[in-house]
């Protein structure tokens, strides 16, 4: 019965792929990207178990905020890129995050990051890759893969989203809702509600566009962000005072340099 396949997620949105198929074509695009170190070095977690033993509290505190869907079903495995002069991070469909360090020495607060973080788990929690790719592919294409009947065509599409990662832009629509949803993750944790606010005022303050990262897609502007992610932390009612944790200095001054 291929009715039975079609499911909706969380919010009603009409996803031909079951979250079985999110995490398939997760575990392959993370392979890809393992076997390209010549667009992505990875950073090897046994040389710097610090930073990301660091990243995974700051991943557990918003995975323990109630409002991730796929807490359980997804990896929610963290990567850190080489990459100095890349403001960037990504997530792909099931949950596998990527953030150069470029990024993570940008930013001035773990609060920053955190924001950062919610924004890429909530892309990979809202299946906003998924919902692109089926736009893209079409639903029969997708609905073979999720039956079973094109074998070869996950691995097909795992190597064309890990060849266009980096840069991979969402609709406004995307990027707002990441946006939300990162407040939202965040206002159960010790991190600023607005964190994903702070990374765009700094941006500005800086007149700094040189290379536009994935969550700073050309629409909507920075400012019309900084203004959706302050009125979602004033609906919510949720701190938008720093944490103060000192330990975001050391896992900067710990990267390579
Ligand atoms: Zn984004």
């Amino acid at each position: 019965m291929i009715m039975g396949l079609l499911s909706c997620d969380e919010n009603h949105h009409f996803v031909v792929f079951s979250i079985q198929n999110d995490v398939d074509l997760g575990k392959q695009v993370k392979q890809e990207i393992a076997s390209d170190p010549a667009h992505y070095k990875i950073l090897p977690q046994s040389s710097y178990p610090q930073v990301y033993n660091y990243l995974y509290g700051m991943r557990d505190a918003i995975l323990n905020s109630g409002e991730i869907s796929y807490k359980d079903e997804f990896a929610w495995e963290l990567y850190v890129l080489e990459g100095d002069s890349t403001l960037n991070a990504f997530a792909t469909p099931g949950g596998y995050i990527y953030i150069y360090t470029g990024l993570i020495k940008y930013l001035d607060h773990a609060d920053d990051l955190a924001g950062v973080l919610g924004h890429e788990m909530a892309h990979a929690d809202q299946r906003h890759s998924i919902r692109n790719l089926q736009k893209s592919y079409g639903v029969e294409a997708l609905l073979a893969i999720a039956l079973g009947q094109n074998p070869g065509a996950l691995e097909q599409i795992a190597g064309q989203i890990a060849g266009t990662l980096a840069g991979l832009k969402f609709s406004r629509e995307f990027e707002t809702d990441a946006d939300s949803h990162s407040v939202a993750y965040l206002s159960h944790t010790k991190y600023a509600c607005n964190g994903a606010a702070l990374f765009f005022i700094k941006l500005n303050e800086q007149g700094d566009s040189a290379q536009p990262p994935e969550f700073l897609s050309t629409h909507p502007n920075p400012e019309n962000r900084i203004e959706n992610i302050n009125k979602e932390a004033a609906d919510l009612k949720c701190s938008t005072a720093l944490s103060g944790d000192a330990g975001y200095d050391q896992i900067k001054s710990s990267l390579p340099n």
